[in-house]
């Protein structure tokens, strides 16, 4: 399989026997296409419209030779811990924050992983100081999760989602995962759109005390797991991506070296870190917090549990109108 991305330095997929995944650039699409009286950007948009896969035999036969490594045996960690909740009856339920805490290591050139995703990490580290060190205990318990091995096919979220949830999924209100948190001035809530009460919480400290852009987005991450929050989504446990944009590096830095401190703005992180500690804080303390959403009708294409809060309109969706678009990816 040919995903059409450019050169990056993981695609963060699972490991299928047989199957060869890879990302190639426009030069090779171009070549592909060639003297076959079709265009790829016409045959995705035909996609895109039908939902429908458009094959066609190119007459072409091609080699693609790349070297690969399997390791099964690969240890990953989750690191978590919990502020247990002040409220008897409330501490049962859990909000949970956090993000993946691994990146791509060295892959031919070192990975640095600054905004994708050292920055959630330090957010995420900020939220807890500040609620450690903070007077007033949070009603709720708050767990911080760090997932390892997100760019191994989503490995870490898996396993504490879908084997060893620390707390029970039912009493989980929802989880608040990071992606690409330090580099911009503003800040997005991918499936927000879906989450609106959630999102509410968000609204309301950015409003008081951070006055920040802050805009939403619907659920953006149909196919195969590319987040740690989707695994949560699929259980019907209310979920959302915080990031940061608004910096225009001028070239790529998805999955390649130049992820780096070049890209790091602080000041976002300290205010997402404050965001986040007021929103959830807010959260923690009302009497009644239940973000699910029964009646709305499941996201195609899902197959495991409820997915509860998740809708796509066709066509419209931003996932395919603006297809790369980094923060659908972890
Ligand atoms: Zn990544």
């Amino acid at each position: 399989m040919l995903y059409n991305y450019g050169p990056i330095g993981n695609p963060n997929n699972a490991y299928i026997e047989g199957f060869v995944y890879a990302h190639v650039g426009d030069a090779v699409v171009k070549d592909i296409f060639a003297g076959t009286g079709r265009k790829h950007a016409e045959v995705v948009g035909l996609i895109e419209k039908s939902f429908k896969p458009q094959s066609f035999a190119t007459g072409k036969l091609f080699t693609i030779r790349t070297k690969t490594e399997y390791h099964p045996e690969g240890v990953g960690r989750n690191v978590l811990a919990m502020i247990e909740g002040s409220d008897p009856k409330l501490k049962d339920e859990v909000i949970i924050v956090g993000g993946h805490l691994d990146h791509l290591g060295r892959a031919c050139v070192l990975m640095p992983g600054a905004n994708d995703n050292a920055a959630a990490v330090a957010v995420t580290l900020g939220v807890a100081d500040a609620m450690a060190k903070c007077a007033v205990k949070p009603k709720r318990s708050i767990l911080f999760l760090l997932f390892g091995a997100e760019e191994q096919a989503v490995a870490g979220s898996n396993y504490y989602v879908n084997t060893n949830p620390l707390v029970p999924l039912d009493k989980t209100v929802c989880y608040i995962n990071m992606e690409a948190a330090g580099s911009g001035d503003k800040m997005n809530v991918m499936a927000g759109d879906n989450f609106p009460a959630l999102k509410g919480f968000l609204d309301k400290a950015n409003q008081s005390y951070i006055h920040r852009g802050l805009t939403s987005s619907p659920f953006a991450n149909l196919g195969r797991p590319r987040q740690d929050v989707t695994w949560f989504l699929w259980k019907g446990v209310p979920g959302v991506t915080v990031g940061a944009s608004g910096f225009d590096p001028g070239r790529p830095t998805y999955h390649n070296s130049y992820d780096n401190l070049d890209l790091i703005t602080p000041e976002i992180m300290e205010d997402l870190a404050q965001l986040l500690f007021m929103a959830i804080m807010d959260m923690s303390d009302e009497p009644v917090l239940d973000f699910r959403q029964k009646s709305t009708p499941r996201l195609p294409g899902m197959n495991a549990g409820a997915c509860s809060g998740l809708t796509l309109s066709g066509a419209s969706h931003p996932r395919l109108k603006r297809r790369g678009f980094w923060p659908a990816n972890g």
